[in-house]
C-alpha cells in the first residue's frame, strides 16, 4: 500500500521541494505556497519505508557502479556503453546498465535499443535485452518521442530513480552500472541516497583533458567525498586523436594545467587511463554497437581494455 508521503502529488511542487519524506517537508521556507503544505506538514514522517525494498532488490545485485561527469559531452556515457558491452563479453557475467540521465537518455541510442518499450510483469518492470546477459533501464524507453523534452522538477525526477532502483526486475546481476547526468544534481542525490543501505561500489569520473572539464570534476570528486561514495578513479577522454588511417596520434584539447594526471596526483585519486579520440568510437555510439568489437585494432580499444582491468581489479 502507498504511504502517505507516496500519495502526495509533487508535479506541482516547487523547485526547492525538500521532498515529502523530509523532516523540513511542508515547513521549509521552499513549501510556502506549495498546495502539499499541510498533508506535507502532518504526514508522519522517518526513514523512507522504500529504502528496505529497494535495499531487498539490490540484494541480487554483486556491483554497483556510478558513472559520473563533470561536464556534458564528455563521453561519459560512451564509455558506460563500452564498459556494458566488455563485461558482457564474458557469457557467465550478467549486465545491467540504469540510465538516470532523465533529462537526456543517450543510452537506449548508444546501445542500439531505439524504439524499444519497457514492459511490465508480476515481478515488476523488465527492463530492455541487448543480448541475454545485458538488460537496460532508461527513462528513453517510456517517451511517446525521442524528440520529447523531460520537464521535471525534482520530486518527479526521484520518484522515477525510485522506481527504477525499487521496480526494475534485473534478475541476478554481476554488475550494475548506473550512468547520471553530468553535474551533480537531484538525481546523483537521490540515486546515492535511495542505495544508502545496499552499498555503492563507488564512482567512476569521466572528463577530458582542458581545464574547464577539469574544474567541475574538482566538484564532482568533492561531491562524493560529501556523498562517502568510493572513487574508483578518473578516466580522461579524448586526451589526443588517433588517425583512423595511419593510427597516427595528435593531441586536440591540450592540457594546459597537466590534464587529469595532475589533477589525479594533487587529489590523490587514481586516474585509471587516457582513451584517445577516435572518430569511430562516436559512428559505433550513433550505431548502437560496441566500438570494442567492431575496431579492436584501435588504440582507443585497447586503451579501453586497459582501464576496464584496473577498474575490475579495484571492484574485486
Ligand atoms: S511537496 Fe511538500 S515538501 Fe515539497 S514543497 Fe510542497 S509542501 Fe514542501
Amino acid at each position: 500500500m502507498a504511504s502517505a508521503t507516496e500519495q502526495i502529488s509533487t508535479e506541482n511542487a516547487p523547485e526547492h521541494c525538500p521532498g515529502p519524506e523530509s523532516q523540513a517537508a511542508g515547513q521549509a521556507d521552499a513549501c510556502a505556497g506549495c498546495p502539499n503544505q499541510n498533508i506535507c506538514a502532518t504526514a508522519p514522517k522517518g526513514p523512507d519505508p522504500d529504502i528496505a525494498f529497494i535495499t531487498q532488490r539490490m540484494a541480487s545485485v554483486k556491483h554497483k557502479i556510478l558513472v559520473l561527469s563533470g561536464k556534458g559531452g564528455v563521453g561519459k556515457s560512451s564509455f558506460t556503453s563500452q564498459l556494458a558491452f566488455a563485461l558482457s563479453h564474458d557469457e557467465e557475467v550478467q549486465v545491467g546498465v540504469m540510465d538516470i540521465d532523465i533529462c537526456g537518455p543517450s543510452i537506449p541510442t548508444i546501445m542500439g535499443l531505439e524504439n524499444e518499450q519497457i514492459h511490465q510483469s508480476n515481478s515488476g518492470w523488465q527492463p530492455v535485452f541487448v543480448q541475454e546477459n545485458l538488460a537496460v533501464m532508461s527513462i528513453g524507453f517510456m517517451l511517446p518521442d525521442k524528440d520529447d523534452a523531460v520537464i521535471w522538477r525534482g520530486p518527479k525526477k526521484n520518484g522515477l530513480i525510485k522506481q527504477f532502483l525499487r521496480d526494475v526486475d534485473w534478475g541476478e546481476l554481476d554488475y550494475l552500472l548506473v550512468d547520471t547526468p553530468p553535474g551533480t544534481s537531484d538525481e546523483h542525490l537521490s540515486v546515492t541516497t535511495f542505495l544508502k543501505e545496499s552499498g555503492i561500489d563507488g564512482a567512476v569520473i569521466i572528463t577530458t583533458p582542458q581545464e574547464v572539464a577539469l574544474q567541475d570534476v574538482r566538484k564532482e570528486i568533492d561531491f562524493c567525498r560529501k556523498a562517502k561514495i568510493p572513487i574508483l578513479g578518473m578516466v580522461e577522454n579524448m586526451a589526443g586523436f588517433v588517425c583512423p588511417s595511419c593510427h597516427g596520434e595528435s593531441i586536440i584539447f591540450p592540457p594546459s594545467t597537466g590534464g587529469a594526471a595532475a589533477l589525479a596526483k594533487e587529489l590523490n585519486i587514481d586516474l585509471l587511463g587516457s582513451i584517445p579520440l577516435d572518430p569511430r568510437v562516436a559512428k559505433s555510439c550513433d550505431m548502437g554497437v560496441s566500438f570494442m568489437d567492431e575496431h579492436p585494432d584501435s588504440p582507443a580499444c585497447t586503451a579501453y581494455e586497459a582501464i576496464i582491468e584496473k577498474l575490475l581489479e579495484k571492484v574485486g
